[in-house]
């Protein structure tokens, strides 16, 4: 502390000592209903996570994002860079689904799903836990860790960041080719060895020193939620009606004898114990209301229902409710009904069917008329305008694929010598490039719709609309 500044009073944030130093946590781990789910989903996430590049669906990873090609193949459907509506309708169905589940449940994706919680609190954490001694129970260790402890720990870090980040790689490379890499030197591809080894430093500073403050002050996640939660939003919350005024009543719980003195009708069934303080991942005390650090992982609860068991009193003093259920003193912790329940789902399922509907509808080609550099056309000795065109057509199938094309405008123009036909490998794409014909007088102001027709064998046809250029007549 500087000598000529004043002591604060409390506690600014939960994770800075007074001083202005980084204070770090050591929570205590506490078991119950909670953490039992919790643990569940989690490791089932993970074996997800791990097992999703592996997985096979009509002979195509379920998720590969091969950013260097452009194509991004999501549970047997490919998509490219023109698939732009799309991928917009897809990623609103995302942010409406949050919105939603953020409506009906709160922050439920931080405590139960969020990679940095999954990966912190159920691999991360019990790890240290192993080294520090205190496994299984958690809080700060009782001394300081020997230098091989602290090495070993480091290096089963590393590992585990080293696999995840391999992991994380096979999202966008597809597992064939990086177990082909792994067995090669890092000169041979170095690229996608540097995003590697960047993936491991960032997993490793984040799991070893950022942790926490990844939620505080770096998710912007976290920031939305004072907009997406409303009173009536499901939240990890204290009942202070029940627990208010908070009271001791035993030294050690541990020895308190059954059944608990019931509490004075002055005083609260919170026995002001701590332990949903030393539980917190966050280092935040549930008792002062909702906060933005809190994650909903939910370890406050099962801390309190622990104590409250031992108390020989209902469990729930701190539990999943609403803002206005613990204000009204409901009976009932379910999410109340509100119009944004009933607009969320409705203007989802818009979408997500839009989305569905165009998904059904795609070509297995794709196809876009672009106009070739310099001239924007010239006339021919008898008389014709000439556009010079450029024709890019993409295979989206894994078998070839038979393209032809034609004028449908149903009148004289024409191409002018060139193919009308290509077979495209898979994947393939290819730019052909395109002579039209047009009669002069059919321009009107220096340009004219022309309508191009293609079509797939066995497949529907495309129509595609675009415009020649001409001389201004007057
Ligand atoms: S664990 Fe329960 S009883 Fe103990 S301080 Fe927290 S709210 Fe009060
Ligand atoms: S207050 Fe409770 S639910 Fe919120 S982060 Fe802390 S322990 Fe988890």
């Amino acid at each position: 502390m500087m000598p000529n500044t004043l002591a604060p009073e409390e506690h600014v944030l939960s994770t800075l000592e007074r001083d202005g130093s980084r204070r770090w946590l050591f929570p205590s781990l506490s078991k119950g209903y909670f953490l039992h789910r919790r643990r569940i989903v989690g490791y089932g996430l993970i074996a997800l996570f791990v097992s999703l590049p592996h997985i096979m669906i009509h002979g195509k990873p379920a998720i590969l994002l091969d950013v260097a090609t452009r194509r991004f193949t999501l549970f047997g459907f490919t998509f490219l860079p023109t698939d732009t509506l799309l991928l917009a309708l897809f990623m609103v169905s995302v942010f409406l689904t949050i919105f939603l589940m953020t409506a009906l449940f709160g922050r439920v994706w931080c405590g139960w799903a969020c990679p940095q919680t999954v990966y912190l609190e159920l691999v991360f954490r019990p790890i240290e836990r192993l080294f520090d001694g205190t496994a299984g129970r958690g809080g700060r260790p009782s001394k300081a860790l020997s230098p091989w402890r602290r090495g070993a720990k480091y290096l089963v870090y590393l590992f585990l960041a080293f696999g995840l980040a391999h992991t994380f790689l096979a999202y966008f490379v597809g597992v064939e080719r990086l177990s082909h890499w792994v067995r090669q030197s890092p000169t041979e591809h170095p690229i996608p060895f540097l995003i590697m080894a960047g993936t491991t430093i960032a997993m490793l500073f984040d799991f070893c020193f950022f942790r926490e403050q990844l939620c505080l002050i770096a998710c912007p996640y976290g920031r939305f939620q004072s907009v997406l939660l409303d009173r009536k939003s499901l939240i990890v919350a204290y009942d202070y009606k029940r627990g208010e005024p908070r009271g001791k009543v035993h030294k050690d719980l541990a020895i308190l004898p059954a059944p608990a003195p019931a509490p004075s009708p002055a005083q609260g069934d919170c026995v002001d114990c701590g332990a949903c303080v030393r539980t917190c991942p966050t280092g935040i005390d549930i008792r002062q209301g909702l906060q933005m650090e809190c994650v909903n992982c939910t370890q406050c609860i099962d801390a309190c229902d622990e104590i409250m068991t031992r108390l020989h009193r209902p469990k729930g003093l701190i539990r999943y409710s609403s803002q206005s259920s613990l204000e009204r003193g409901s009976e009932s912790d379910r999410p109340k009904w509100r119009p944004r329940l009933i607009v969320y789902p409705v203007v989802l399922g818009l979408v997500f069917g839009t989305f569905l509907y165009m998904l059904t509808q795609r070509l297995p080609f794709d196809a876009t008329m672009l106009r070739q550099v310099g001239t924007p056309f010239t006339l021919t000795e008898a008389g014709d305008v000439r556009n010079s065109m450029k024709l890019k057509l993409v295979n989206r199938t894994d078998e070839p694929l038979d393209l032809s094309w034609r004028i449908s405008s149903g009148d004289a123009v024409r191409f002018e010598g060139g193919i009308d036909h290509v077979r495209l490998a898979p994947n393939e794409t290819v730019a052909q490039s395109l002579l039209v014909l047009a009669p002069r007088e059919s321009f009107r102001e220096g340009s004219r719709a022309t309508e191009l027709t293609i079509s797939a064998t066995g497949e529907r046809e495309r129509r595609m609309t675009w415009r020649l250029l001409g001389p201004i007549d007057r």
